[in-house]
């Protein structure tokens, strides 16, 4: 008899995890508690233009497996993402300057406030130091830098100030570039699907199972055991175990609103990302896909980014890892109350800043796992 595995969550990660196992033999089924699947990464249409309703989703990656496996399912529209950040120079400074992110020095030596960077950079340690995310994006930008690019954009959006965050992403997500290179990524596949990313995660599912509309927590530990014989949970554990407030987490939300325009191909902001690290605006960014996706279509999608929703967007990693612990100990306690093996994968459940690929290359991970441990 074939051996039926439960997957928990229709995201990247229970998307590919149960499309391997079934590619595998065996008989699996996917349960999503909302009525649609994609899970963050999925975006939807206002008046017919494709936005982002959680946040840009830009794909990239340098993994071969991941990169061949996504093209199999029809992600293969190319596209290199270029992020503009507006800077304000001085309290008294009227007007932002559109500057690239990642900040570059070629362009920060037009800019008045040159000399001063200049002497800082030249006072940086060799190597990147600090342990919490202030110390170590300054030891590799310095101070003016920092202020103008880094402090208000991690205060407005962390809702704390940098110095208590955990250095640990920062090499992930800060870098000064000395190379011209203007594009976010420096992955050799990066691509923009016209439609929105949900149309591959649903290629992906084509020949899975899916159940939508059904929440499933560990209340449900019994039922499962009984219908399968093993449990994928893509979840977050707090909510899972039925524990909100055990784990820290930040969310956004995204404002959209429809604008018309004239022109098909046009646009309203000047970048499918435009960073506003500035306290002037309440948001920490803007994001128009249509920048992205080259959609021909009068009118376009205007999403501004707001800090401090109560959503499970982004793991908050303290310095002192008392989240991650926390996470290890509710997969701890949630397995026990199962009596068949338990599995935990993606970015939610395994507590986690990850993109996109590598949600993918954890299914594949966990996918080859249950097929080895549970046998076809
Ligand atoms: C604001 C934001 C911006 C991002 N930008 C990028 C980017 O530019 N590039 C990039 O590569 N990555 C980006 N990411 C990361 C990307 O969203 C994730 O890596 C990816 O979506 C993880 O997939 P997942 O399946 O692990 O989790 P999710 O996509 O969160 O999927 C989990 C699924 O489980 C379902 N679920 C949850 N609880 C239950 C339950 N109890 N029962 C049943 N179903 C449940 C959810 O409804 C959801 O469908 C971003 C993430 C966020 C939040």
């Amino acid at each position: 008899m074939r051996r039926r595995i439960g997957v928990v969550g229709a995201g990247w990660t229970g998307a590919v995890a149960g499309r391997l196992l079934t590619d595998a033999g065996f008989a699996v089924e996917v349960l999503e508690k909302t009525s649609v699947v994609g899970g963050h990464s999925r975006a939807e249409t206002m008046n017919g233009v494709v936005y982002e309703p959680n946040g840009a989703h830009i794909f990239h990656t340098d993994n071969e497996e991941v990169n061949k496996f996504v093209n199999a399912h029809g992600l293969t529209r190319p596209y290199d993402h270029k992020v503009l950040t507006e800077v304000y120079l001085s309290p008294d400074d009227d007007e932002g300057h559109l500057l690239s992110w990642p900040p570059q020095v070629e362009e920060l030596k037009e800019l008045p406030v040159w000399p001063m960077v200049e002497r800082e950079l030249a006072s940086l340690p060799a190597q990147p130091t600090g342990g919490n995310f202030e110390d170590y994006v300054v030891s590799i930008m310095g101070r003016t830098l920092y202020d103008l690019f880094i402090r208000d954009y991690t205060a407005k959006q962390w809702g704390r100030p940098a110095i208590e965050l955990s250095a640990r992403f920062a090499p992930k997500r800060v870098e000064l570039r000395r190379d011209g290179h203007r594009g976010l990524f420096r992955d050799r596949w990066q691509y923009c699907p016209p439609n929105g990313i949900n149309e591959v995660i649903e290629s992906v599912l084509s020949t899975v199972a899916v159940t939508l509309d059904t929440e499933i927590t560990v209340d449900d530990a019994h039922r499962l055991g009984q219908d399968y014989d093993a449990v994928i949970i893509t979840a977050s554990l707090d909510d899972f175990a039925r524990c909100p407030g055990e784990l820290e987490w930040r969310g956004i939300e995204m404002r959209s609103r429809f604008e018309p325009t004239d022109d098909p191909g046009g646009v309203l902001t000047p970048a499918y990302v435009t960073n506003r690290p500035s306290t002037r605006v309440p948001y920490t960014r803007t994001v128009e896909t249509k920048h992205a996706t080259g959609q021909q279509i009068k009118g376009t999608v205007v999403s501004e980014e707001m800090p401090g929703a109560p959503r499970r967007h982004y793991p908050v990693l303290t310095a002192d890892g008392a989240n991650e612990r926390r996470n290890a100990e509710l997969a701890e306690k949630i397995a026990e109350h199962f009596d068949i093996p338990v599995y935990f994968a993606g970015r939610l459940a395994t507590y986690r800043y990850i993109n996109q690929d590598e949600a993918i290359a954890d299914a594949m991970v966990v996918a080859h796992r249950v097929a080895a441990e549970l046998g076809g």
